[in-house]
Order: structure tokens, then C-alpha cells, then sequence
């Protein structure tokens, strides 16, 4: 059987189980999904929508049937081309997939369809947030974050998107359908973890069991000017050795080159949060490090301190259009290795 005929084919299954209205196929259609934030592009044969588990499962059986490849997208926020169709075939938009399924409030926990973003998950619990939002909009899925392991500034405090899983609900390249949920055997967590940061690969997640943490009392952020990124390693020791709770901590080389108009070299991005008593005593604390080694910075409080990490996804745009690769470099690392592994990545 010809390619061509078999994806007509395949198209024409799923449209009679889903609904014509849940398989894309117009040029324009195909077009909008043939990108992702990293400016890459691959354009998919389908875009196909599904509302269940049990569509999910039907897609990838027909998709076995006729030797078509799949590609499960969130919402498209990749920065490393991960939903993009790059063997052909089929892109699986699990953004219908958006619905809450249970919570429980005293504990925080919450079960969710895999195609729901972060900012609807911070509307769930008028106490509780979501701490990994890594494109700093709140427009990342459930399903991207834990096929990628997402991290974004507070993983400092709140780890990774694992931390925050308890359960997945996959859908596994034969079509089954399998929960995975932890507490329970050992070998259940071990599943878990070798699931999380799949990247699609293993199997297409339908739902998830999380825990959002508690929202601080209070939280500030900050803007610091530096000279070079020496001075980050050395304002990292002094808030270590004065133990300030820090949440987030990053820092951006070569930003003159990033934003125009700024009159300095390298910044950091820091944020502290905890009970009200906490944060003014760390805010003082960090302020009079800044005074004494002269950094001049910018601090916000609670409303704006958003802002400061939405505007980081504006580098990431500038570092795009400019075709530059923005170099992240973890400062939960041995410090000392970062200055290293900075001089290295500005080499190559
Ligand atoms: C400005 C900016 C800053 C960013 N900063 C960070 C950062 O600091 N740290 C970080 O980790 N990421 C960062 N990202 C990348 C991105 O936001 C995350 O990787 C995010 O988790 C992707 O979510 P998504 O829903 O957009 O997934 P997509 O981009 O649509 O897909 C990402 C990957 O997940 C797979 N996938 C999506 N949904 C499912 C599913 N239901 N089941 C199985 N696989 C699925 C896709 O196949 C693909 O491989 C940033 C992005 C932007 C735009």
C-alpha cells in the first residue's frame, strides 16, 4: 500500500471514531502545528484532537496499523523542537484534554486531564500554586512538563516537574492503557521516574496526579546589575554563608548583547519567599550584601514579582530571532564549576 493512501486511510478511521471536526488536515491547519517555540519546522500529515483516553488509545492503534508516526504535542512551548513531526505523520494536539478530574484541598492533591496549563492549574486551590512554569506565561501542559521534566526558576526551591507527580495515567506505544501511581511498590516510582522526561517517547500521558505546594506568605524579587558572572558565584557564596532562603537564582551573560539598551554585562534574577517574618528578614539581609558590594539593583514585592520572570521569556524570544543558543548553565552545581563551564560554552 502506498504512503500516501495509508494515511488517507488512517485519516478517515479516526475521523469516523473522533469526529471529523477532531482531525485537522487543511494547509493552514497543518501549518500552525508545524512549529514550536524553537523556530524549527516540521510539518505533520494530521492534526488529530482527542477528548479521551480511549481516543488517545484508537489513534495509536490506527496509527500501528497503517506504520504511521506519532508525535504528542502540549501547547507547542518546546524550545528544542520536541513536538515537531520530524519523521512525518501524525501530531497528536492533546490540548482538548483539559479538564480537572478530582481534588483534595486539605492535602493539596489534584488529578488532571494532560492537556491542562499551568496558569488553570493556579486557579484550582486559592491557597496552593504551580510552581514550574517554564515559559514564564503559564501556557506549558501538564503533558509537556513531565515528558520534559520541566524546570523553570523556583525548581531551586520545588524541584523539577517529578517532584511534583504522584501518578500518570500513559498511553503506551501498543495502545494500552496503564496507571502508574506512587505512593505504592517501589517499583511503581521506579516506572514513574523512568516515564518522566520521556519526551514523548514511551507512551502519550492523558492525566496526572500532582501536588501543588502551599503559595508563600510573601515573596520578593530582584534585578541585579553585575559586572561579569564572577560576581554571581560570589553573591551566590555570601547568600549561602547568610542563609537566606533563596527560591530562584539565575543569571544572564552577555545581556547587554540580549537587550538593547542595557548598560550592563551580566544580571541575575533572584527571588526569595517564605512566611511574612522570613522574607523581611532575608530581604534586609540581601539588600545590605547588594549595598556593600555595590550592585545596583530593582526589587519588587508579591503582585509584580511575575513580571520579572514573564519578562525572562523575552531573552529567550531575542535569542531566537537572533539565531543565538541561550546557554543555561545550572547554579546548583558546583558553583565553581559554572564560571568554567561559562568560558566553555562561549568557546564553542
Ligand atoms: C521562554 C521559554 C522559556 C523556557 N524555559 C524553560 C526552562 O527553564 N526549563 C524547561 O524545562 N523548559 C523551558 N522551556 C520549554 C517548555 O516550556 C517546556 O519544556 C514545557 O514543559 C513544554 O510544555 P508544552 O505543553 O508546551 O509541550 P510541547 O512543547 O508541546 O511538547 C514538549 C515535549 O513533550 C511531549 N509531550 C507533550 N505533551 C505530551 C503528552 N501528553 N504525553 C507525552 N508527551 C507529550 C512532546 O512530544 C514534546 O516532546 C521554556 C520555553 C519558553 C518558550
Amino acid at each position: 500500500m502506498e504512503k500516501e493512501e495509508s494515511v488517507i486511510k488512517a485519516i478517515e478511521e479516526i475521523a469516523s471514531q473522533l469526529g471529523e471536526e477532531s482531525v485537522l488536515v487543511d494547509d493552514l491547519d497543518r501549518s500552525a502545528y508545524s512549529y514550536d517555540a524553537s523556530g524549527m519546522q516540521a510539518v505533520p500529515s494530521a492534526v488529530i484532537r482527542p477528548s479521551t483516553s480511549d481516543d488517545v488509545s484508537f489513534v495509536v492503534e490506527v496509527a500501528n496499523k497503517f506504520g504511521i508516526p506519532i508525535t504528542p504535542r502540549g501547547s507547542g512551548t518546546s524550545l528544542v523542537g520536541g513536538p515537531l513531526p520530524v519523521s512525518g505523520g501524525f501530531v497528536v494536539d492533546m490540548q482538548k484534554m483539559n479538564g480537572i478530574i478530582d481534588k483534595d484541598e486539605e492535602n493539596g492533591l489534584v488529578r488532571v486531564e494532560a492537556g491542562i496549563k499551568v496558569r488553570e492549574l493556579n486557579e484550582i486551590f486559592s491557597d496552593r500554586f504551580m510552581p514550574i512554569n517554564p515559559d514564564g506565561a503559564g501556557f506549558s501542559t501538564v503533558g509537556g512538563l513531565i515528558a520534559e521534566d520541566s524546570a523553570s526558576p523556583l525548581s531551586i526551591r520545588y524541584g523539577t516537574m517529578g517532584d511534583l507527580l504522584y501518578g500518570v495515567e500513559v498511553v503506551l506505544p501498543n495502545g494500552e492503557i496503564i496507571l502508574v501511581e506512587s505512593p505504592g511498590p517501589p517499583s511503581r516510582r521506579s516506572i514513574l521516574n523512568l516515564l518522566v522526561g520521556s519526551e514523548g517517547t514511551l507512551g502519550i500521558f492523558t492525566s496526572a496526579l500532582l501536588k501543588l505546594p502551599r503559595r508563600p506568605e510573601n515573596r520578593i524579587a530582584y534585578k541585579i546589575e553585575l559586572t561579569d558572572i564572577s560576581d554571581a558565584l560570589i553573591l551566590q557564596e555570601e547568600i549561602e554563608k547568610s542563609g537566606i532562603g533563596v527560591s530562584a537564582f539565575e543569571v544572564y551573560h552577555n545581556y547587554k548583547e540580549l537587550v538593547e539598551g542595557a548598560g550592563t554585562e551580566a544580571v541575575a534574577f533572584i527571588e526569595i519567599s517564605g512566611t511574612q517574618e522570613c522574607v523581611e528578614i532575608w530581604d534586609s539581609r540581601l539588600k545590605s550584601i547588594l549595598d556593600n558590594m555595590e550592585f545596583p539593583f530593582e526589587s519588587v514585592t508579591e503582585e509584580k514579582a511575575d513580571d520579572v520572570w514573564e519578562g525572562r521569556k523575552n531573552l529567550y524570544e531575542v535569542a531566537k530571532v537572533r539565531e543565538e543558543a541561550l546557554k543555561v548553565v545550572s547554579l546548583r552545581v558546583y558553583p565553581s564549576l559554572v564560571r568554567d563551564a561559562v568560558q566553555e560554552a562561549d568557546r564553542t
